[in-house]
């Protein structure tokens, strides 16, 4: 549902997969989104490959981050990912950081820091994720993560873990 009062805002979505053909997974959620109705994309990265978090008895990852402007609330977007991830076949399992065909996170929605029941931002994960910095800095290099700092500063403290840029 859209908000009137809310204008178009700056929001980074993170992509990640490591099964069934990840870097198709990806191509197909990055055409997914620009066709939710209150988003538009202003910029992709190219695609990352990284080793996975958590248990090693996975296929390794591709990641990419995307820009985009939209005037949906942020947990109207969370949800529209979420759609997404569910129609590209994501079985969501107990197990934290296992194989999935499909994870969007919100990022980063504008300057604001979002402390709900289901949404955090930014993700509090992004300030140690070689994979999310790397595309983030590709294609922000400038930018200021709320309550975190300068995405250079960021980045300086954190080791590429494997990342290998793929295109
Ligand atoms: P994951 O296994 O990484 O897909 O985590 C999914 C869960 O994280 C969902 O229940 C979301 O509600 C929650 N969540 C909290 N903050 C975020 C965020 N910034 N982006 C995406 N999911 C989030």
């Amino acid at each position: 549902m859209k908000n009137s009062e809310i204008d178009w805002v700056a929001a980074y979505i993170g992509l990640g997969s490591n099964l069934a053909n990840p870097a198709e997974q990806i191509k197909s959620a990055r055409t997914a989104i620009t066709q939710i109705a209150g988003v538009k994309e202003l910029a992709f990265s190219s695609l990352y490959h990284s080793l996975p978090m958590g248990p090693k008895d996975q296929p390794d990852y591709v990641n990419a981050v995307m820009c985009v402007a939209t005037d949906l609330p942020p947990m109207d977007l969370l949800r529209c990912l979420q759609r997404i991830e569910n129609d590209q076949g994501r079985i969501r399992k107990a197990e934290r950081w296992g194989a999935r065909t499909l994870d969007l996170d919100v990022l980063i929605y504008g300057d604001q820091l979002i402390e709900l029941p289901d949404l955090s931002v930014p993700h509090p994960g992004l300030a140690e994720r070689a994979f999310v910095l790397y595309p983030l800095y590709e294609i922000a290099p400038h930018i200021r993560v709320p309550g975190k700092g300068d995405i250079a500063d960021l980045l300086a403290q954190c080791s590429m873990n494997g990342l290998k840029r793929l295109d």
